[in-house]
């Protein structure tokens, strides 16, 4: 069955849900504007949840609602206890869901999680990343695709994988990497710039 690639079997309704104590996406999430970087918690998260600058927080911050808070998937499932957000991100001219774990290991210890991306992959490339080196052009990330396949990649080396097995490797082509690298290395560059002033 398909299913409309911004939902799954679990949503509710958005206006039940508040952030309440969980700010995870103010850590997980890069803020330009404040010079904060994705994977560091933002100094005016206050103890217990929200923000201590609420009336004057970033553009960005005002707009942000992560899928959970937009009432996809169980009331349970806030992300601060998945320890993951998860985002429908634009991926050419479809989407893909983005599961960013707070900490690396958390997809592969939740079953909950597996659980949510196994339903969306049949329909929608799952990523897996952490935002433990948001500055390494080179760090791993995972890609779950429909069939059991997925794709793991670390630089340059792109490793297929069905049901877990091994069946290719392959090497991700230079100007592609090329241009992968300039973007990352860019936009270190400008988050290193904005962290210096
Ligand atoms: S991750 Fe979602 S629920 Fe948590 S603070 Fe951010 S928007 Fe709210
Ligand atoms: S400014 Fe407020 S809303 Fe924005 S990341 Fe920091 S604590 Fe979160």
């Amino acid at each position: 069955m398909t299913r409309p690639a911004t939902g799954t079997s679990d949503d509710s309704d958005a206006m039940d849900r508040r952030c309440g104590e969980c700010s995870l996406c103010c850590t997980v999430l890069r803020v330009d504007e404040i010079a904060k970087l994705g994977g560091t918690t933002c100094q005016h998260v206050q103890s217990g949840g929200g923000c201590g600058i609420h009336a004057d927080r970033p553009g960005i911050c005002r707009a942000y609602q992560c899928m959970w808070l937009r009432g996809k998937f169980r009331e349970e499932d806030r992300p601060d206890r998945l320890q993951a957000v998860l985002d429908l991100v634009p991926a050419g001219e479809t989407v893909r869901l983005s599961i960013r774990q707070a900490v690396p290991g958390v997809f592969d210890a939740s079953p909950r999680l597996q659980e949510i991306a196994a339903e969306f992959r049949e329909h929608t490339a799952v990523r897996v990343t952490d935002v433990s080196a948001v500055l390494n052009p080179d760090h791993p990330f995972r890609v779950l695709l429909p069939d059991g396949v997925e794709q793991r990649v670390e630089g340059d080396r792109v490793t297929t994988l069905r049901d877990g097995v091994e069946v290719g490797t392959t090497r991700i082509a230079w100007p592609q990497r090329w241009i992968r690298w300039g973007l990352l290395r860019w936009r270190g560059a400008q988050l290193r710039r904005i962290g210096s002033r």
